[in-house]
C-alpha cells in the first residue's frame, strides 16, 4: 500500500540534506529525512573546512556559536616552499566589510554532521527515519513515488516535494537517469593525521598553509583535534578508490622528510603516524539539478577537487538555496522555483566552482624550483596590493559574485 504525505522528503542524513531539513523546519514545513545508514556518527576524515559565506548559513540556521566556539579559527591564508625562505600571507582582514565572519575555520566534518543530527532530532517538524533505503524512485508531473526498504521491510511513500541528498552514488539520481559527467583524477591524494606540534617550531606557521616542493604541494591543516598533511601522490595501488593504506607512497614520504629537516633532529618516527588514508578526486556535474518535483543537492549533483576545501561548502550552499527554493515552491505549488535554483547552482558549478579547484589542482604539480619561486613572487605581488589580496582571499572563500568579476 501507498502511503501518501505532504512533507518534504529529503534522502541522505548527510550535511547536505539534513541542512535542507533543518533550514525548512524552522520555517514551518514538515520534513522526512531517509537515511539508509545508523544514527551513529563515526569520526570519519573527509571535510574540514568552513568557509564565511557557509558559516552564515549556519549562523542563520543557529549553529554557528557552537562552531566557532569548537573549531581553529583562521586568519590567514599561507603559503611558503619546502626549499624557500619565502612566507607569503593573505590577510581575512581583507574581506572585513563583505562578511559577517572575516575568517575560515577549520572543523571537522562529522563534527559539523554530529551537531546538525542531534539539531534535526529535536526539531518538532523533522522525522528523522534511520536504516531506511531509498531503492527507487519515480516521478509524475503531480507527485514523487518513492520505494524504501527500512531493516528488511519495503514500503512505498508518495511525497510532493524530494531532495535528493544521497551523495556521490544518488541512487535517486540514477532512478530518474541524470548523469554525472566528468572526469577523476589519475593521482590519488594522501593525508595524514599527526598530534605533532609543528606550531611549537615555525613560530609564523598559520593554521592553513600550502607548502610547494619538489615533489608537489603539500598542504597543512590544523584541526581542532590534528594536524592534517595532504599531497597529491603516485598511486600505490590502482585499485585503492578510498580507504587506508599501510604503507605510503614513496614521494610521499620524501616530501614529509623535506618538512621535517626544517626541524633539525626530528624524524618521520617523531610524527607517529598510524595511517595512511588515499583518496581520489573528481570534477563531476550532473547534466541537470532537478526533474521535476526532484531537486539535487551536494554530492548528488556536484563532485569536486577537495583543494580550497570547497566541496562540503559548495553543498550546503546548495542546500540554502533550495530551502527558499521550495519554500516558494509550495506557497505556488509550482516546479518554477526548483527549475530556477536547478539553473542558478549548475552555473555555479560551471562558472565557480569547477574552474577555481580545478585551478587550485593544477598548483600541485609545479615542482620546478624556479617555477615555484616565481610563483611565490607574485602571490607576494598579489598579498601586498590590497586589492588584489581582497581579490585572492574572495575567491578563496567563495564569494563568488566578487570572484566572477575579477
Ligand atoms: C575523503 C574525502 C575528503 C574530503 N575532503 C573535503 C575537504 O577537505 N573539504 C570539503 O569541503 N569537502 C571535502 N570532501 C567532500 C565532502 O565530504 C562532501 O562534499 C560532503 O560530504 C557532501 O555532503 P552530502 O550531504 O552531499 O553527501 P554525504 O555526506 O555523502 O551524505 C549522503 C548521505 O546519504 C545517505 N544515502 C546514500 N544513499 C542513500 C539511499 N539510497 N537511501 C538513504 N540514504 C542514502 C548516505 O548514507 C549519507 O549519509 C571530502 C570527501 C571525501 C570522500
Amino acid at each position: 500500500m501507498t502511503k501518501s504525505i505532504n512533507d518534504v522528503v529529503v534522502v541522505g542524513a548527510g550535511p547536505v540534506g539534513l541542512v535542507t531539513a533543518i533550514g525548512l523546519a524552522q520555517r514551518g514545513v514538515k520534513v522526512i529525512v531517509l537515511e539508509q545508514n545508523s544514527a551513529e556518527v563515526a569520526p570519519q576524515w573527509r571535510g574540514s573546512t568552513i568557509h564565511p559565506p557557509t558559516l552564515e548559513i549556519f549562523d542563520q540556521l543557529g549553529l554557528a556559536e557552537t562552531i566557532i566556539n569548537g573549531a581553529v579559527k583562521v586568519e590567514l591564508l599561507q603559503y611558503r616552499d619546502l626549499e624557500l625562505p619565502d612566507v607569503v600571507n593573505f590577510k581575512y582582514s581583507s574581506i572585513s566589510g563583505l562578511v559577517k565572519f572575516p575568517y575560515r575555520l577549520q572543523y571537522e566534518q562529522y563534527k559539523v554532521l554530529k551537531l546538525l543530527r542531534d539539531t534535526a532530532a529535536e526539531h518538532e517538524n523533522i522525522e528523522l527515519r534511520y536504516q531506511a533505503e531509498v531503492k527507487s524512485v519515480t516521478v509524475s508531473p503531480a507527485s514523487v513515488l518513492l520505494e524504501i526498504e527500512t531493516l528488511g521491510v519495503t514500503e512505498q511513500l508518495e511525497t510532493n516535494w524530494l531532495v535528493a541528498a544521497d551523495g556521490s552514488h544518488s541512487k535517486v539520481r540514477k532512478s530518474i537517469g541524470i548523469e554525472l559527467s566528468g572526469f577523476t583524477y589519475p593521482l590519488p591524494t594522501t593525508v595524514v593525521a599527526t598530534a605533532f606540534p609543528f606550531e611549537n617550531y615555525f613560530s609564523d606557521l598559520a593554521p592553513v598553509s600550502y607548502w610547494s616542493g619538489p615533489l608537489g604541494r603539500l598542504s597543512m591543516i590544523r584541526t581542532p583535534d590534528i594536524w592534517r598533511i595532504a599531497m597529491t601522490t603516485q598511486a600505490v595501488d590502482d585499485s585503492t578508490e578510498r580507504g587506508t593504506i599501510e604503507k605510503p607512497a614513496a614521494d610521499f614520504v620524501a616530501a614529509i622528510n623535506l618538512l621535517l629537516k626544517l626541524i633539525p633532529g626530528t624524524t618521520l618516527s617523531d610524527l607517529d603516524l598510524k595511517q595512511y588514508e588515499v583518496y581520489r578526486s573528481h570534477q563531476r556535474v550532473a547534466a541537470e539539478f532537478s526533474f521535476g518535483r526532484v531537486a539535487l543537492a551536494g554530492d548528488a549533483a556536484h563532485l569536486t577537487s577537495t583543494n580550497g576545501g570547497m566541496g562540503l561548502n559548495s553543498g550546503v550552499q546548495d542546500a540554502s538555496a533550495l530551502v527558499t527554493a521550495l519554500l516558494a515552491a509550495i506557497a505556488e505549488n509550482s516546479t518554477e522555483p526548483i527549475t530556477s535554483y536547478a539553473s542558478a547552482r549548475k552555473q555555479f558549478c560551471e562558472r565557480f566552482l569547477q574552474p577555481t579547484t580545478t585551478a587550485n589542482h593544477e598548483t600541485v604539480d609545479n615542482p620546478d624550483q624556479a617555477t615555484r619561486a616565481a610563483r611565490l613572487a607574485k602571490l607576494a605581488a598579489q598579498a601586498a596590493d590590497p586589492a588584489q589580496e581582497l581579490a585572492a582571499v574572495a575567491k578563496a572563500s567563495m564569494l563568488t559574485d566578487l570572484a566572477l568579476q575579477n
